[in-house]
């Protein structure tokens, strides 16, 4: 292979993955420190290859070590924008120790042993960075839920081995074989350049687009005004609580309808109406707590799925929302809001859970609720839910 083209392709291929980073950076508005991070670091680097090509020009040991300090820097660069995900970030007085130690390494060290230093001891730090670039990726809460992880932290645990193995095994072999293996592993680490550059560009803007349309999926399914679970995604949602809560026991269901609504807002205002939704929305699902599955199906209906709750324990819930909204309402700043809620529970025995006839027979309950007077709980007849089913 002709190394010299392997330089040239090294730097086209950065340079195209610095432009493209940028490009998806327009777009990636929630991300774009990262991405600015990752594209600075992708011209760090294609500014060392042109520094390596050049190294013999600049005089006594400036060339290599420039490169080595500007290659550093584009490493140091890709580690900030993956600890950036997760809003954590190395202390820029680390990153500039770090480089100038390695500056002042080789005007100290390197004079007297170039060869040592280009072809091993430089090597070193690369491999320490990438292996904690790889560590800071297996850390990641955000990198966490996204494909495309175990591909990156893959790219960088074998750059790190990779140079790792440059810093360790070459040296032995060289000691076996001669020098000549230094030509071999010069090939072979251009080589490895150019396919670390891909993957790890393309690995990179996989996870941001993964994360993208997570957040995207993630908005379908909620509700823009309560934040709680939308229709859809109750529908997604409900029937996996239910199923990984599994059919030996009883769950409950809470149907509920804001009474009166439309003369709230007629009186107050159809602010004050969407205030009285999410104040209902954030008092529903504190009550309810962690393992129910809370939704606004429409307009002022809400459904409360409680997983693992016998219907005597749902009503206890269902009573306690009810009481607790209409006195916060009540109190409201200068506006006190005269505000109530029916509920209807229906409870599903073991064996019956059905996220439909459970509904279904929540619905009918509220609607013996709405026919009695409202502010009440009525519970689904029992058998109701098995009939619906
Ligand atoms: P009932 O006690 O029988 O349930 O009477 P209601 O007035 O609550 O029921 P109705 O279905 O007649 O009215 C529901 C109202 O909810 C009508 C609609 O304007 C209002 N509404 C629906 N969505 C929103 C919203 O997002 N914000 C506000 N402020 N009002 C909404
Ligand atoms: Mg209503
Ligand atoms: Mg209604």
């Amino acid at each position: 292979m002709d190394l010299a083209t392997l330089w040239y392709l090294t730097t086209g291929t950065l340079l195209v993955a610095t432009a493209m980073t940028l490009w998806e950076r327009n777009a990636q508005t929630q991300r774009s420190r990262e991405l600015g991070l990752w594209a600075s670091a992708y011209a760090a680097f294609a500014l060392g290859c042109i520094l390596a090509m050049n190294r013999s020009v600049l005089p006594g040991v400036s060339g290599p070590a420039l490169t080595n300090v500007v290659m550093m820097l584009g490493y140091l660069l890709v580690l900030q924008g993956i600890l950036a995900l997760d809003g954590r970030k190395l202390h820029p007085a680390l990153m500039t120790g770090l480089l100038v130690a390695i500056g002042a390494a080789w005007l100290l060290a390197g004079a007297g042993a170039v060869g040592l230093f280009w072809n091993h001891v430089s090597s070193f730090p690369i491999a320490v960075i990438s292996a904690l670039t790889a560590l800071a990726l297996l850390r990641s809460r955000t990198a966490r839920r996204l494909r495309s992880r175990p591909v990156a932290i893959t790219v960088f645990a074998c750059h790190a081995l990779f140079y790792a193995g440059r810093t360790f095994a070459v040296p032995v072999m060289t000691s076996i074989y001669g020098s000549d293996v230094l030509s071999t592993v010069a090939e072979i680490t251009m080589y490895e350049a150019v396919l670390f550059t891909v993957a790890m560009s393309m690995s990179m803007l996989a996870l941001i687009r993964e994360e993208d349309r997570a957040r995207l999926l993630a908005t379908t399914r909620t509700d823009f005004l309560t934040g709680l679970n939308n229709r859809q995604g109750f529908f997604e949602l409900a029937p996996r609580s239910l199923s990984r809560h599994g059919k030996g026991t009883a769950h409950s269901l809470l149907a509920i309808d804001l009474d009166h609504f439309k003369a709230i807002n007629d009186r107050y205002g159809h602010e004050a109406g969407d205030h009285v939704l999410k104040l209902f929305a954030s008092i529903a699902n504190e009550i309810a707590g962690a393992e129910a599955t809370s939704a606004r199906l429409g307009g002022e209906e809400f459904a409360i799925l409680l997983p693992n709750t016998n219907g005597e324990d749902a009503r206890a819930i269902g009573q306690s929302i009810a009481r607790r909204f209409t006195e916060t309402a009540a109190r409201r700043d200068g506006l006190a809001i005269p505000a109530t809620i029916s509920i209807g529970l229906a409870e599903a025995k073991a064996q019956e859970a059905d996220l439909v006839a459970l509904l279904a027979a929540a619905d009918h309950a509220l609607y013996r609720a709405k026919t009695l007077g409202r502010n009440r709980i009525e519970s689904a007849k029992p058998g109701q839910v098995a009939k619906a089913a």
